[in-house]
């Protein structure tokens, strides 16, 4: 650090006044500067910080201690959206970077042309002219705290700027070191005496509002990838009894066509009353999704939100014995690899898991068909494919071979109900002669005294033909025509 003896003051300022300095000391770098200002404050010597000299009344007696000339350089630039952030030393000419600013058509401190000094005495006294001054623009002032011995920096809040004042000004704690200042595309700011010549709308985002957009939008293409794939379908199921740690139902969809599945099933033992046993199924696409914590949470905007939705154990010939299955929280998915009965399939949260206990009292006598029914919606809020036996596709606009409960091709899925497990007094019992049919995929009663699924489908036709006759009676609402199921 260059350093001098008895040194002339009056060349340094605007006013070419005053005596000398007992030592003066050139800091070229931020290091520099502290390591002289913090030597001074060691050995009890006044200090003068001066840079541009431009507001400075230097007396004739001179200064009888270390005069520090603040000489540092350097802009670092950095973008963040449309917004450019300058980070400026110190010792930098002010109207130079106002110059540069202003021929790369940035705005923010064009109106500040032709202010003698540095940048670092900018922030002093918050410096101004023709209505626009530097505390719009600062972002943040990295300086030296003489007191703490330390390097601090403070946002345009803690600089306390007012007119043509800071919290700078006045004392002599903080030795500022750098300006931190954001600017905007030019004619985004203020347009002084309408000589504006750039052609941005001046709608400029701040970089958290940019920045959340950026985000949104991504979430939003997400989200349409998502649902482009198609509607979630089961792929899988198992039952294991946590007690023997024994598969006692499993299950699996096998794809044999570009069109068609076929579900194959091993039962090997019956549900028995009292017993544990853990289901697992497993779909054929993430269904959820979770936060940088872990934790499983609903896409933004998409009512389907942590829980799996509804899972019921039925058993259709035991009359209000059916058995909702625990799955109202985010833990049933699955975000370990490794498969059934603790592991995704293929996905993470592609399978949940949920622990049951049959009821000691579910009244089995004998062998007792169930059908597990599973209402559940993916993370799009798109409902499952009611009949996995065909695969769905797009075509013409819309889904097709995407079935409800009713096996009713609808373009709106439903309630899947494939899986058919049985309950027994006891292990060993031989599984049902009949399947069970689930609630949802039972038809509506006929209304004629009963009646197999022709009468129903017979029933829904009249009815269907009787609407449209009904059409010159505009007041009646009409349902919608429903398909025969299958069976
Ligand atoms: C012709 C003319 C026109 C001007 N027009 C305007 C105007 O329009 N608007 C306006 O606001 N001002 C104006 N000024 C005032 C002057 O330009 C500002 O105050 C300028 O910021 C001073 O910068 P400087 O580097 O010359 O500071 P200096 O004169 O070197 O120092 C000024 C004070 O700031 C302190 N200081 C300097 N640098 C630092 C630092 N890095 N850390 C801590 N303290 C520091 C010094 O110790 C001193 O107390 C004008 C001055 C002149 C001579």
């Amino acid at each position: 650090m260059p350093a001098r003896l008895e040194a002339p003051l009056a060349e340094l300022t605007t006013l070419r006044l005053g005596g000398p300095a007992r030592r003066l000391v050139t800091a070229e770098s931020s290091a520099d500067l502290i390591a002289a200002v913090t030597a001074a404050d060691r050995d009890g010597e006044p200090v003068l910080l001066l840079a541009g000299g431009s507001n400075l009344v230097i007396s004739d007696l001179g200064f009888d201690g270390v005069a520090v000339r603040i000489a540092t350089r350097g802009v670092e630039v950095a973008r963040s959206g449309e917004r450019v952030r300058l980070t400026v030393a110190a010792g930098e000419p002010w109207d130079e970077l106002v110059a540069r600013c202003v021929a790369d058509g940035l705005a923010g401190i064009e109106c500040l042309s032709g202010i003698p000094g540095s940048v670092g005495a900018t922030p002093i006294q918050n410096v101004g002219a023709y209505g626009q001054e530097i505390a719009a623009t600062v972002r943040s002032v990295s300086a030296w705290d003489r007191t703490a011995g330390k390097a601090v920096s403070f946002d345009r809040r803690a600089c306390g700027f007012g007119y043509r004042t800071s919290m700078f000004k006045g004392g002599d704690r903080y030795v500022v070191l750098a300006v931190t200042l954001e600017l905007e595309p030019a004619n985004g700011g203020q347009d002084y005496g309408g000589l504006a010549t750039h052609g941005h709308s001046g709608f400029v985002l701040p970089d958290d509002q940019a920045a959340r957009m950026r985000e949104d939008v991504a979430r939003m293409y997400l989200l349409g990838f998502y649902r482009q794939a198609g509607p979630p379908a089961v792929l899988a199921a198992q039952i294991r009894d946590r007690d023997s740690d024994q598969v006692v139902y499993e299950a699996a969809w096998q794809q044999t066509s570009a069109v068609a599945r076929t579900l194959a099933t091993s039962t090997n033992s019956a549900l028995v009353p009292g017993r544990n046993y853990r289901l697992w199924v497993a779909f054929n696409k993430p269904m959820r999704i979770r936060d940088d914590a872990g934790n499983v949470v609903a896409y933004r905007g998409q009512e389907s939100g942590a829980s799996v939705g509804t899972v019921t154990l039925e058993f259709p010939d035991l009359a209000g014995q059916n058995l909702a299955l625990p799955v109202a929280g985010g833990d049933s998915w699955l975000a370990a690899p490794g498969g059934a009965p603790d592991g995704f399939l293929r996905y993470r949260d592609d399978a949940f898991a949920v622990d049951f206990t049959l009821p000691a009292d579910l009244p089995v006598t004998a062998s007792t068909a169930a059908v597990i029914s599973l209402s559940i919606r993916d993370l799009a809020d798109m409902t499952l494919d009611g009949n996995p036996a065909t695969a769905t596709d797009w075509a013409n606009g819309h889904w097709v071979r995407l079935e409800d409960a009713l096996g009713a091709e609808n373009d709106v899925g439903g309630i899947d109900c494939s899986f058919k497990p049985f309950a027994a007094p006891q292990d060993g019992a031989a599984a049902p002669a009949g399947e069970a049919v689930c609630a949802a995929a039972t038809p509506p009663p006929s209304g004629g005294g009963g009646g197999g699924p022709l009468d129903w489908a017979v029933a829904a036709l009249a009815a269907c033909l009787l609407g449209r006759r009904r059409k010159r009676a505009p007041d009646r609402a009409r349902k919608p025509c429903r398909a025969a199921p299958h069976t």
